[in-house]
């Protein structure tokens, strides 16, 4: 493809060659003017001549005539002496005479025929004066008639010549003229053509240079606008990014990821999808709307409802692309979708929908296809990174049988809890529970059936207690339950309703209702019976042994004659 410098040189010598084929036809057209004009001016002169030698020869043939009419007149008066006749010779030679005068003036440019005329003039002189004298004695001799007969003769030749030689001059200018007038026509043609193949090829080639011009602005200009379109979506990818960075929870990511979602896909609407931990349920936990309305998908569905998610794959919903609908819909589906699975350590833990109100907002969309894939990604990567975190976070504070905080972070919270109670000069309740006989009840029905007792008697705890307590597994069937900001009256009454509970708790098990657990409960109050977590918890656990002591399945307070471990 020739570069527009070569372009630009080809477009000016063509010019150059436009420029040249004007000037050498206006040069052309005025050399044809000259010469036609020229050529003209000598066909006139060349007829005039033509003409002026018909003239003298007319005049010739007038002076032949006269001279005849002199000689026949003459004889026919000396023949029957008829005045009449006599008149007539008279008048013919004085006719002749004004003839060969006016022959002498024609022929005046030749001087061979002025010669001749002059001969003429004497001889009619001659035979004038002879008419005049004219009488049955003295007859015109025919000799004198002969004389200017000859003489008329010669120069009528001489005339005839000329004319011959001046008809032909006539012509052959006449034809060379049609001649070179046809060349000049064709010339003129051929110039007319070769202008009109350059301007026909110099206007070819602008409006193709035009056209490419035109097709080269649009593509600078659509790159142009993609740049900034690629600029645009890479500062809003880096801003989505430190976004999603700065979220400490899912709920946080679930805006930022949408809001990112909304500025990238102008004008559609959608929605972000969970997979809850059951893995048959997806709810929508946040949405954004665009110009065609609000996001349709319903905030619960199965996952198997989404083609997307069944095939674990993007899908779009589009006529004339693929028909089938995706069943996330309460009523009529909208015609424009897409779904896309949002993916985390090779599953699915959600998914994006997307709705578009029209082609064009299609045709957007996939432009912003890998800005939205990232996207999708990094939101993957972001909620999967914050439930592991939780995870972790909720194994290394958590009892992962029952739930409960573990011993651990009881202790850690236990010590958080008394600083505050001294800050705010408040009382504390450290509460140790001890299940009765649970080896019986283990050695009888099974380990298994234990461990759900005391996942069941752990749930009761937290049903139980108020926001602000804590529930922990102390260790094996062991609990301790620390409850700030409570009098020993509150603390007492709490605790009796808790070993009532345990009480009354009756767990079901493959068929059979376990029941009739009963649990020995020890209580040390903050600041009566110590300051320190430490010995806050082994005056509990001392009142928890006396409770034991004492027959089981009741509580008992730490008292000062206890004694302290
Ligand atoms: P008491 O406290 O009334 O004196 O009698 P006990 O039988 O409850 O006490 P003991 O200390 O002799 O036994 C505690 C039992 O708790 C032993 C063990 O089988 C059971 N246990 C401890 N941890 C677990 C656990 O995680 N799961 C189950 N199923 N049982 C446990
Ligand atoms: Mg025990
Ligand atoms: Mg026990």
């Amino acid at each position: 493809m020739p570069t527009l410098k070569q372009r630009w040189t080809r477009s000016n010598s063509a010019v150059a060659l436009l420029i040249l084929a004007a000037t050498g036809s206006v040069l052309f057209t005025a050399i044809e003017g000259a010469w036609v004009h020229s050529n003209t001016q000598k066909l006139i002169a060349t007829a005039a001549w033509v003409e002026h030698t018909q003239d003298v020869i007319t005049s010739l043939q007038r002076a032949a005539l006269l001279t005849e009419r002199i000689e026949y007149r003459s004889r026919l008066y000396l023949l029957t002496g008829q005045d009449d006749q006599l008149v007539r010779v008279r008048t013919s030679a004085s006719a002749l005479e004004t003839a060969a005068d006016r022959l002498a003036t024609l022929v005046a440019d030749n001087p061979y025929q002025t010669g001749n005329a002059s001969s003429l003039s004497a001889c009619s002189a001659q035979l004038g004066r002879m008419a005049a004298n004219l009488n049955p004695r003295s007859p015109i001799p025919d000799v004198q008639v002969q004389a200017c007969q000859q003489i008329i003769g010669k120069m009528t030749d001489q005339e005839q010549w000329l004319l011959r030689e001046r008809t032909a001059n006539s012509q052959r200018l006449s034809f060379a003229s049609i001649q070179t007038l046809r060349g000049f026509v064709a010339l003129s043609l051929l110039t007319f053509a070769v202008l009109f193949f350059f301007l026909f090829r110099d206007a070819v080639m602008r409006e193709r240079i035009g056209k490419e011009t035109a097709a080269t602005n649009e593509r600078l200009a659509n790159s142009v606008n993609a740049l900034e379109d690629q600029a645009h979506e890479t500062e809003l990818m880096t801003s989505v990014r430190d976004e999603l960075q700065l979220c400490t929870d899912v709920q946080q990511v679930y805006q930022a990821a949408v809001n990112g979602f909304s500025r990238l896909l102008r004008g559609t609407s959608g929605s972000l999808c969970m997979i809850d931990s059951s893995q048959h349920l997806v709810e929508v936990v946040s949405s954004w709307e665009g110009s065609g309305g609000k996001s349709q998908v319903v905030d619960f569905h199965p996952p198997e409802a989404c083609c997307g998610l069944r095939a674990g794959q993007p899908r779009w919903r589009q006529p004339g692309v693929s028909e089938i609908h995706c069943t996330h819909f309460a009523g009529d589906s909208p015609e424009r979708y897409f779904c896309k699975p949002i993916m985390a350590h090779g599953s699915a833990i959600g998914m994006l929908y997307m709705q578009c109100p029209d082609e064009r907002v299609v045709l957007k969309v996939n432009q912003r296809m890998d800005g939205l894939r990232h996207l999708i990604q990094l939101t993957g990567m972001t909620i999967a990174a914050l439930n592991l975190r939780a995870r972790l976070e909720s194994q290394s504070i958590r009892d992962s049988l029952t739930g409960l905080f573990n011993r651990h972070f009881m202790q850690i919270s236990l010590e958080r809890e008394l600083a505050r109670a001294a800050r705010r000069q408040q009382t504390l309740a450290v509460v140790m529970l001890d299940l009765d006989h649970f080896k019986t009840f283990n050695d009888t029905h099974g380990h298994g059936a234990g461990d759900t007792v005391l996942k069941a008697i752990a749930a009761m705890f937290r049903s139980t207690i108020r926001n602000e307590d804590f529930a922990c597994r102390y260790g094996g069937e062991e609990f301790t339950i620390i409850l700030p900001d409570i009098t020993q009256d509150a603390a007492s009454e709490r605790v009796e309703s808790i070993r009532k509970a345990v009480e009354n708790l009756r767990v079901p098990l493959e068929g059979n209702v376990f029941s009739d657990f009963t649990v020995s409960i020890g209580v040390a109050f903050y600041p009566e019976d110590g300051e320190a977590a430490e010995l806050l918890l082994r005056r509990a656990d001392l009142a928890l042994y006396r409770a034991k002591r004492l027959g089981r399945n009741q509580a008992s307070l730490f008292a000062a004659k206890d004694p302290v471990a």
